[in-house]
C-alpha cells in the first residue's frame, strides 16, 4: 500500500530530542501486497523479497527499540501489506511485551475483514492507518489499481468505528486528486476518525505515473488545510509536506495569535520532525533508512544497532541538522521548524540536504 505509513506529525505530544530519539519507526514488514497503486513507493509486488526479514531477524531488532529510552518510540508497520506476514502477531506481540505502542497500516483487500481488526486490537494494535484517495469508487480505485478497494476502506473505516480503534486515514496529493480533497473532506466527516493526513506526492516508483502539485497549487492547497482544519472535528495534518507548518503559522501570526496561543492550539505539535528526524524507517530487508521515501541506506538491522545508527551515522547527523541544509531551506528562518521534505528533495535532486521543490517560499535575506 506504500503511502499510508508517513507521518509529518503524531496525536501524542511527548517532548523528545529528536536527534536522540525517534517518534516513530515505519516498519516495512513484508514487499508483498495485492494491490497496485499507481504511486507505491515500495513497487509492492504479490510475493515476499527472499531476504525479507525472517521472525528471528525481526524480535531481534525489535529488541533494540527500548535502547532509545522513554518515551519510546511508536512502531508502524506497513508495507507491502502487513497482513501479508504469517508471523504477524507474535511479532506484534513481542514489541507490546517491549511496551512499544504499535499502529497498523493494512491494504484495504479481502484479507481486512472485521474478524481480523478486532484480533489486531485484541492484540494491542493501537491505530490503524487506511488509504482513501478519492471521493468515489471511480476515483479511489483508479489510483489503488484494483476495483473494490474504496468499499473496502469506507467498510474498515465503519468497522474500526465500531471496534473504537482510532483511525488515520492518508490520502494522496497530487495534481489529479488535488480538485477531490473538499469532497473526501465531507466523506470522511461522519466516520469519527483521529486524523487525516495529506500525503503530497513524492514521484518514486510507481509514484512517476502521477504529477506533483506546483509550488503554487500546493501553497494554495495547503492555506485551505489550514482554514479547514480550524473547524474540523478530527486533526488534520499532511505528511511530506513539512512546509505548511509555515503556512499554518504565518496565517496563524497574521491572525494575531501570540506565541503562547499558538502553542496552546496543538499547531506546533509536529514541529521540526522530518526524514531522518524524529522518523526512521526499517525496510522489509532490513535496511535503516531516514524515512521510507528517502532510500538511502545507513545500515541494516542484520548487523548495526539502530540506535547507533539514528544518532551517529553521518547521513542522519547531517538530517538532524538544518545548518547542513542547502539552498533555500539552508538559509530558510524555517529551517528548525519545517526544514523541507528531505525525501521530496532527493527525489528531484539526488542529494537529502537540498531544498524541497514543494516550497517556494523565499527566506528573506541575511
Ligand atoms: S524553504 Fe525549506 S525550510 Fe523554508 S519553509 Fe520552504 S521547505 Fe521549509
Amino acid at each position: 500500500m506504500g503511502t499510508s505509513h508517513t507521518h509529518d506529525d503524531h496525536p501524542r505530544h511527548v517532548v523528545r530530542d529528536y536527534a536522540k530519539s525517534p517518534m516513530n519507526i515505519y516498519w516495512e514488514m513484508t514487499q508483498a501486497c495485492a494491490l497496485a497503486c499507481r504511486h507505491c513507493r515500495a513497487a509492492a509486488v504479490a510475493t515476499p523479497h527472499p531476504m525479507e526479514l525472517t521472525f528471528e531477524e525481526s524480535v531481534a531488532w525489535l529488541r533494540q527499540i527500548p535502547g532509545f529510552g522513554e518515551p519510546l518510540p511508536q512502531l508502524i508497520l506497513t508495507g507491502g501489506d502487513p497482513l501479508a506476514r504469517a508471523d504477524l502477531y507474535e511479532l506484534i506481540t513481542e514489541a507490546r511485551r517491549l511496551n512499544i505502542a504499535v499502529s497498523i497500516t493494512p491494504a484495504a483487500t479481502p484479507a481486512l475483514t472485521h474478524e481480523v481488526m478486532a484480533r489486531l486490537k485484541q492484540h494491542g494494535v493501537d491505530g490503524l492507518g487506511l488509504s482513501l484517495d478519492g471521493s468515489t469508487a471511480h476515483r479511489h480505485d483508479s489510483i489503488r489499481g484494483v476495483p473494490g478497494t474504496f468499499d473496502r476502506t469506507l467498510q474498515a473505516m465503519g468497522w474500526a468505528q465500531e471496534l473504537v480503534m482510532p483511525v488515520q486515514v492518508n490520502t494522496l496529493v497530487a495534481a489529479e486528486t488535488a480538485d477531490d480533497m473538499a469532497a473526501i473532506y465531507e466523506l470522511l466527516k461522519p466516520f469519527g476518525i483521529a486524523r487525516w493526513s495529506l500525503f503530497f506526492l513524492i514521484a518514486v516508483g510507481r509514484g512517476k505515473v502521477l504529477q506533483p502539485l506546483s509550488p503554487a497549487d500546493a501553497e494554495k492547497l495547503m492555506n485551505w488545510i489550514h482554514e479547514t482544519s480550524r473547524g474540523a472535528s478530527f486533526i488534520l495534518a499532511t505528511t511530506e509536506a513539512p512546509s505548511f507548518r509555515r503556512v499554518a503559522l504565518e496565517r496563524m501570526r497574521e491572525a494575531g495569535m501570540t506565541g503562547e496561543q499558538i502553542r496552546l492550539s496543538g499547531a506546533t505539535r509536529s514541529h521540526g520532525i522530518r526524514d531522518g528526524h524524529g522518523v526512521m524507517f526499517i525496510s522489509n530487508t532490513g535496511e535503516i533508512c531516514p524515512a521510507g521515501f528517502l532510500p538511502l541506506a545507513a545500515g541494516n538491522v542484520r548487523n548495526s544497532d539502530i540506535v547507533s545508527v539514528y544518532r551517529e551515522a553521518p547521513l542522519f547527523r547531517q538530517l538532524h541538522d538544518p545548518t547542513q541544509f542547502e539552498d533555500r531551506c539552508g538559509v530558510c528562518d524555517y529551517r528548525t521548524l519545517c526544514g523541507g521534505s528531505r525525501a521530496r528533495a532527493f527525489a528531484a535532486s539526488g542529494n537529502p540536504l537540498a531544498s524541497d521543490p514543494l516550497c517556494d517560499y523565499e527566506p528573506p535575506s541575511k
